[in-house]
């Protein structure tokens, strides 16, 4: 393949990486092999400044909301983004602050437990990060936004925050089986936060001041079903793409330029598709950047010492006593042979499962 040595290969792999390798394998090897992009994603920094004051919002604090805010902005509020600038942002601080205040909330955000995994660029005091062994020669790892005992009974949540033009049915339909809420439920579960699932909460983003104050949130029950379909999904893209990498080879996959092929309605095309469109995409890398999200990076390497914690899918612990788990009915997931790996199981001795038996993937 043409500029393949231009391709870092990766320590880890992470769901969003999982994610673009899925919709097109060479869209995974611009976007995250080789990391560059069109100009700085401005949503995604939005995203990620409204990700650092929440914490401080739901804590009445808006003095160091909107300082958060502004650290993580500085000044890109020159690029004159009607929907996202520091006013729209403090609008939803505020609101979320006062849907959240006294009592309003459904959930109470809670500190981390302790880990030896850290972040090596850590937005808020309240992510998780997490580190899988799902058998493969890389870990799946990953970062939570946060965690939270639900107000009535105590329950224990994951809390995604998105930040969305759009807050509608169908927005939050999008989570309902999701790679990402699903992976992280587990990474929590195996990690011994016993989540039922994750509180999606949607943030707008408009540049309309009423549209602004706009706050939502559905909770997403996740099952033993849901975790063992993502776990597949997980472990045969990781394949794949992993495959890929060693040929040399990432293929186009010219269904997915534009959505009309896959889902029969035009909208936004590819970034990368100019250089698809050439027999040598090195010949306009130079219109592209290097990208600001850099992918994960395992800085603590064998020196973490392996969390072998067996865990069900649904959170609880398998106590050492129990007998032996069923070996059709457990994804064990590679040997704790990685570094801060956790050995994710399925347990057929669990009283509240209720799925039939399955065979490990391949
Ligand atoms: S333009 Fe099409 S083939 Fe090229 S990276 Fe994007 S989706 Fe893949």
């Amino acid at each position: 393949m043409i500029g393949f040595e231009h391709y870092s290969p990766f320590p880890a792999i992470s769901i969003s990486t999982l994610t673009a390798f899925a919709r097109c394998p060479r869209k995974f090897f611009y976007s995250f092999g080789v990391g560059i992009g069109k100009e700085e994603h401005i949503a995604l920094k939005f995203g990620e400044a409204i990700h650092a004051a929440l914490p401080h919002a739901f804590y009445a604090d808006l003095v160091a909301s909107f300082a958060a805010f502004d650290h993580v902005w500085e000044d890109r509020d020159s690029f004159a983004d009607e929907k996202r600038n520091k006013m729209s942002a403090r609008l939803i601080l505020t609101d979320y602050m006062q849907s959240h205040a006294s009592n309003r909330s459904i959930y109470k955000l809670l500190k981390p437990p302790s880990t030896t995994l850290r972040l090596s660029k850590s937005i808020s005091e309240y992510e998780i990060p997490f580190v899988l062994d799902i058998g493969l020669s890389i870990p799946l790892v990953g970062r939570i936004d946060a965690h939270s005992s639900h107000r009535d009974t105590g329950e224990l949540w994951l809390n995604e925050f998105k930040t969305s033009s759009e807050m509608s049915t169908r927005f939050f339909d999008g989570f309902q089986l999701n790679p990402q809420v699903v992976g992280y439920t587990l990474g929590a579960r195996a990690h011994g936060i016993p989540v039922k699932g994750c509180i999606v909460e949607g943030l707008k983003v408009s540049s309309a001041k009423k549209d602004a104050q706009m706050t939502q949130s559905t909770p997403v029950f996740v099952t033993d079903q849901m975790v063992e379909d993502f776990l597949i999904w997980a472990k045969y893209t990781a394949f794949f793409m992993l495959a890929c990498q060693d040929a040399k080879e990432f293929p186009k996959d010219i269904s997915a330029c534009t959505p009309y092929s896959q889902f029969g309605m035009p909208g936004y095309q590819c970034e990368y598709l100019p250089m698809c469109l050439t027999s040598d995409w090195t010949s306009m890398k130079g219109m592209y950047t290097p990208k600001d999200y850099p992918t994960f990076r395992l800085l603590n390497g064998p020196k973490l010492k392996p969390a072998l914690t067996e865990v069900t899918t649904n959170g609880l612990p398998i106590h050492p006593a129990q007998p032996p788990l069923n070996p059709s009915r457990t994804i064990r997931i590679g040997a704790a042979a990685g570094a801060g790996s956790v050995v994710a199981s399925t347990a057929a001795n669990d009283p509240q499962s209720t799925q039939q038996p399955m065979q490990s993937p391949p």
